[in-house]
């Protein structure tokens, strides 16, 4: 049989098509179609299900809440999905009606045109006072990172997991200076480099900064025109930090 990190890996390969088809969609009216694929999904992962765990299936049937893969799609969503267990975290295949339509942000309006002052002015109001869904992003980790990473190594599978769950914790900004975090520019963390492999990946264990800030609490000089409130947090992490020598 497959090991469950190989499956685990498969499942957020597919998830990646999910996500992708369902973002292609939904700008057009997508909620027949995304229920279209969840349905379809959803059978055919029965099916495989059943196939590799017989009756026992049932207990790989989740609500998503639980899932360790993409914390912030799937947080507080109790519906059920099917799912792999690796090292005591849960992957889980996603749904595509999960994926916020664009559509449905406007209250479209036959007036609301650009040819129009009247139109520009009803398309202003509307975007002004839309509510901005949840931030969608996709996952930090590629899924061939997933295939390949080894279970006794420092980027292990649980570093993955526990990498995007910090990141969903502190909402995508940077520890020290609050800024959202841009990807090339943004640095995952161990704050103690010392701990032992079962330890160090852990979610209390990593943060995430800045290039500039990590650059400074690294060894960087703290800029003289830095605020107090952000001089002090720098500090904190910059005492905090033990590195492997
Ligand atoms: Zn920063």
């Amino acid at each position: 049989m497959t090991n469950t990190k190989t499956m685990a890996a498969q499942i957020e390969r597919i998830n990646s098509i999910i996500t992708g088809a369902a973002e292609y969609y939904k700008v057009a009216i997508c909620s027949n179609t995304y229920g279209y694929m969840d349905n379809r999904i959803k059978q055919t992962a029965y099916r495989t299900f059943r196939k590799i765990y017989g009756k026992k299936y049932k207990k790989h049937h989740i609500p998503m809440a639980k899932l360790s893969n993409r914390p912030q799609r799937h947080e507080n969503r109790q519906d059920k999905t099917f799912a792999v267990e690796h090292n005591e975290k849960w992957i889980g295949i996603t749904k595509a009606y999960i994926t916020h339509s664009q559509r449905d942000k406007f209250n479209y309006n036959q007036k609301m045109t650009p040819y129009s002052s009247e139109g520009r002015q009803l398309y202003i109001i509307e975007k002004k006072g839309r509510k901005l869904p949840a931030l969608d992003r996709p996952p930090i980790y590629e899924d061939v990172e997933l295939f390949t990473c080894e279970e006794k190594s420092l980027n292990s599978f649980e570093y993955y997991m526990n990498r995007e769950y910090a990141y969903n914790r502190d909402r995508g900004r940077c520890k020290i200076c609050g800024e959202n975090l841009r990807p090339k520019f943004r640095h995952c963390q161990r704050l103690d480099g010392t701990l032992q492999l079962d330890k160090i990946n852990r979610v209390p264990n990593l943060a995430w900064f800045c290039y500039n800030c990590i650059k400074i609490i690294t060894g960087g000089e703290i800029p003289p025109n830095t605020n107090s409130k952000m001089k002090s947090k720098t500090e904190r992490y910059g005492a905090k930090l033990k590195v492997l020598n």
